[in-house]
C-alpha cells in the first residue's frame, strides 16, 4: 500500500474547519455548507487514495486466486475486518461480517435467525428507529407470525424507559432492537442501560450503530449486546459496504442469508455445506476495495481524540440551539443541547415555511441540509409532525455553516411571509 501510505502522517487530528484541507470535498469540490453528514460523510483523501490504490495495484479477486496479487488483496481485506473488529471492541475479526450497509446487516439477522422464531413471539423495538430497523423486523414478522412492538418515547424525544422496561416485562421479547443515536433527532439512548435490562429478560439485543459508531465510538464487548451494525459511508468511508457483527455464538447458530460463491464448505448436486463464520454470510465476490477503504477511514478516524470528537459535536449543537432559539417562528425538536443527551444532529422546523422549501432556498446558498422524515416516520408522528429541517455534522463541520443557515432562514421567512 505505497501511494495511501504517503499520504498520511500519524499526528493527533483535531475536528473543525482547519481539517477541511484534507478532504477533497472542500478543496476541489463543491465545497458546500455540507450538514447533511448523517445522511452521508464527505471522504478523507487517505479513503479515495485507498480506494484508488486497490484498484490500482491491488485489483484481483479476494479468496480465489492462487497467485499473488490475490492473494495481496485477500491480505488487505483481512486487514480490514481486523481493524474494524479492533475499532469496536470486538473479540474476534471472526464475529466482523462485511455487507452492504446498515440496512443490509439487519435484514442478514432479521432473515437468518429466522428459525429462533415461533409464531406469537415478540419483537421489541423503539419509537426512535429508521425505517431500516423497523421494516426488516416487519417482513420477519409477517413471514413468521410474529408481532412488533414500539417502545414510547417522550415528547422531547427521548426513550421512555419505564415503558420499555415495562414492555420488558408483559411482552418477553425474544429480539430487542434499538438506535444508539436516532438520526432524525440526535437523541442519544442510554444504550449500555437498554442492552443490560434487555438481556436481563432473556431477549437478543441487535444495536443499530449506523449514527452512533461515527458519534460515540462502541465498545461492543462491554456494551454486551449480540449484534452492532453501521454502515462505512457514515464513518467516512466508502458506500457499498457496511459492518455486522455478531457475538460468535450468534452467528454459529444464524442461517446462511445469500447462497453463492465463497460462504460454502462444499458443494454437490445433492446439496451443500457451509464455510465457517464469517465468510458463510459474504456469498459472492465481496465489495474488498471497499472494504480496505473503510479500514482506511477506521485509521483516519482513529488520529482524532474520541473526547475532542465528542466535544465539537456536542458544541455544534449547543451552538446551534443558541442560535435557532433566538430566531422566531423556529420550533426545536428533540432532547435539546443542555440535556447532553443530543449529539451531532439539529431538527426543527420554521412556521409558514415548509421544510422542503427551506432546503430548496438553502441550497441556492450552497448549504446542503435534509428536509423530510429522515427514514422515521414513526418518531415525527409521535412528535406530531410530519417533517422537519435536519442539521447534521461531521468532523468537518463549523460554526460559519451555522451562520449560512440562520441567514437562509432569514431569507425563507420574508419569502414565505
Ligand atoms: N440506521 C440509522 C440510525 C441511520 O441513520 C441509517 C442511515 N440514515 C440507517 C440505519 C441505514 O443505513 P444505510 O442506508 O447506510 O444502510
Amino acid at each position: 500500500m505505497k501511494r495511501a501510505e504517503r499520504t498520511v502522517s500519524d499526528s493527533k487530528l483535531v475536528p473543525g474547519l482547519e481539517i477541511r484541507s484534507l478532504f477533497p470535498f472542500f478543496t476541489e469540490g463543491p465545497a458546500g455548507c455540507y450538514l447533511d453528514s448523517a445522511a452521508t460523510t464527505q471522504k478523507p483523501a487517505v479513503v479515495l487514495d485507498t480506494l484508488r490504490n486497490v484498484l490500482v495495484h491491488h485489483n484481483a479477486n479476494v479468496h480465489r486466486g492462487a497467485y499473488r496479487l490475490s492473494a495481496e488483496a485477500s491480505e488487505l481485506y483481512d486487514q480490514a475486518r481486523t481493524k474494524i473488529a479492533r475499532m469496536i471492541g470486538a473479540k474476534s475479526e471472526r464475529s466482523i461480517v462485511f455487507v452492504r450497509g446498515a440496512t443490509e446487516a439487519i435484514n442478514l439477522v432479521a432473515h437468518s435467525s429466522e428459525q429462533l422464531f415461533r409464531p406469537g413471539d415478540t419483537i421489541l423495538l423503539t419509537l426512535l428507529e429508521h425505517h431500516s430497523n423497523i421494516v426488516p423486523w416487519q417482513l420477519l414478522a409477517k413471514r413468521r407470525g410474529l408481532s412488533v412492538a414500539f417502545t414510547d418515547i417522550t415528547d422531547d424525544g427521548q426513550i421512555d424507559l419505564n415503558d420499555f422496561r415495562e414492555k420488558l416485562k408483559t411482552l418477553k421479547p425474544k429480539m430487542v432492537a434499538v438506535t444508539q443515536l436516532a438520526n432524525s433527532l440526535g437523541t442519544v439512548t442510554p444504550i449500555a442501560e437498554l442492552v443490560s435490562l434487555a438481556k436481563a429478560s432473556g431477549a437478543q439485543v441487535l444495536v443499530d450503530g449506523a449514527q452512533g459508531v461515527t458519534h460515540l465510538g462502541v465498545n461492543v464487548e462491554s456494551l454486551g449486546c449480540d449484534y452492532y451494525v453501521f454502515s462505512g459511508h457514515k464513518v467516512y468511508g466508502p458506500t457499498g459496504i457496511g459492518v455486522l457483527y455478531g457475538r460468535a455464538e450468534r452467528l454459529e447458530a444464524l442461517e446462511p442469508f445469500q447462497g453463492g460463491g465463497d460462504m460454502i464448505s462444499y458443494v454437490s448436486t445433492e446439496g451443500s455445506g457451509w464455510a465457517e463464520v464469517p465468510q458463510r454470510f459474504e456469498a459472492g465476490t465481496p465489495a474488498f476495495p471497499e472494504a480496505i477503504a473503510l479500514g482506511a477511514a477506521v485509521d483516519f478516524l482513529a488520529r482524532f481524540d474520541r473526547d475532542d470528537i465528542l466535544a465539537h459535536e456536542a458544541a455544534l449543537v449547543s451552538e446551534a440551539y443558541e442560535m435557532l432559539s433566538e430566531e422566531e417562528g423556529v420550533t426545536l425538536y428533540g432532547p435539546g443541547a443542555h440535556s447532553g443527551k443530543q449529539l451531532a444532529v439539529v431538527s426543527f422546523s420554521i412556521d409558514s415555511v415548509h421544510p422542503h422549501d427551506f432546503a430548496t432556498i438553502a441550497d441556492t446558498h450552497n448549504i446542503q441540509v435534509r428536509a423530510g422524515n429522515h427514514c422515521a416516520m414513526p418518531t415525527l408522528r409521535r412528535l406530531g409532525v410530519q417533517a422537519t429541517v435536519r442539521l447534521s455534522f461531521g468532523l468537518y463541520s463549523c460554526s460559519a455553516d451555522l451562520s449560512a443557515v440562520r441567514s437562509a432562514i432569514r431569507e425563507a421567512r420574508k419569502l414565505f411571509k
